[in-house]
């Protein structure tokens, strides 16, 4: 399924499959799930979109063919997620910052990615998964997952979590942090109880609409909605202190808001990408707890159907394309 240009939708196309070369790998895909990221690339919110673009970077596959330099075997299970490759000494990857490297490159951004029947992968950003490992499960990890864990990893000791935007990484973060035994306070759309019962079936210990208070102020904010105005709404929740961390690629423009908000030492980051570090400490403690992605699945020739559903916040949970 490809992209040709931005704000259409996908095409269905038929390719012959891609030749692997020096690391690379040939992925026969078995499930790839829809991130939030997908609809940016669809709306033409991201600069540089290599149009035209196969999209998908929560991959589930087995490697049919390797490159020479490949580290990775034919009938390999692995996973394929955003970090497609980078460059391995600019100053960010020498100092174990390679999420930041300048010249990386994205699955289903610059690169093809999963929304396929085949996709090429550098082998050495691709993570060994168990062969026992289901696919639909697996693949929301590998995005919702992986970017959901770096987040609340940025949130540091924090025990009074409030989550912004209870989709696919809050979801499934929700599960990892109330194991850690913190609590969580997750905030959806106003209105939406059935994504606030969804929360607190998961552990949360509040679920409320985005423009209620919490009940109690928070150590840190996670917004996972691309939607500025929360910043300082998640500010005004916040201890001294605390820290509000964005998750997402993308999100609207952020309002002025007075200093008194931020005062108090608390403090705004993003979240960019992730490293190999991130993937392998996460892959590791997501089969450890037992984090199980609620997932809805679709044909990969239903993709476009996918995308509708998470734009209008059909899907509890995570989309996950069945490939073969
Ligand atoms: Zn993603
Ligand atoms: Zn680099």
């Amino acid at each position: 399924m490809v992209f040709h240009e931005p704000r259409a939708p996908l095409r269905l196309e038929q390719r012959p499959a891609p030749v692997p070369s020096n690391a690379e790998v040939l992925i026969r895909v078995e499930a790839c799930a829809v991130c939030r990221t997908d609809l940016h690339v669809q709306d033409g919110e991201l600069p540089d979109v290599a149009y035209p673009l196969i999209p998908g970077h929560q991959v589930v596959g087995t490697v049919t063919k390797t490159g020479p330099d490949a580290p990775l075997r034919e009938g390999d299970r692995i996973g394929a997620a955003w970090l497609g490759r980078t460059c391995g000494d600019c100053e960010f990857c020498a100092t174990g910052r390679e999420n930041l490297c300048d010249a990386a490159e994205f699955h289903g951004y610059q690169l093809d990615g999963g929304y396929s029947e085949y996709m090429l992968a550098d082998g050495r950003y691709c993570f060994p998964l168990d062969a026992s490992m289901p696919a639909v499960q697996t693949a929301p990890l590998l995005c919702a997952g992986l970017i959901g864990f770096r987040t609340l990893r940025m949130a540091g000791d924090a025990h009074r979590i409030g989550i912004y935007g209870f989709g696919s990484a809050a979801h499934i973060i929700t599960q990892l942090a109330v194991h850690q035994g913190k609590e969580i306070y997750a905030f959806t759309t106003p209105g939406d109880e059935t994504a606030q019962a969804f929360a607190r079936e998961l552990g949360a210990v509040w679920a409320g609409g985005s423009d209620s208070a919490a009940p109690r102020l928070l150590d840190a904010a996670l917004i996972f909605a691309p939607v500025g105005n929360l910043v300082p709404t998640a500010l005004r929740h916040l201890k001294k202190g605390g820290r509000v961390v964005c998750g997402g690629i993308h999100m609207s423009d952020i309002p002025a808001f007075p200093y008194e908000i931020l005062w108090g030492e608390r403090q705004i980051r993003s979240v960019a990408n992730l490293t190999r570090k991130d993937g392998n400490d996460f892959m590791r403690l997501a089969a450890e707890t037992r984090i199980s992605p609620r997932i809805v699945t679709y044909r990969l020739e239903d993709a476009n159907q996918a995308l509708d559903d998470l734009r209008e916040g059909r899907i509890n949970g995570t989309a996950v394309l069945t490939v073969s």
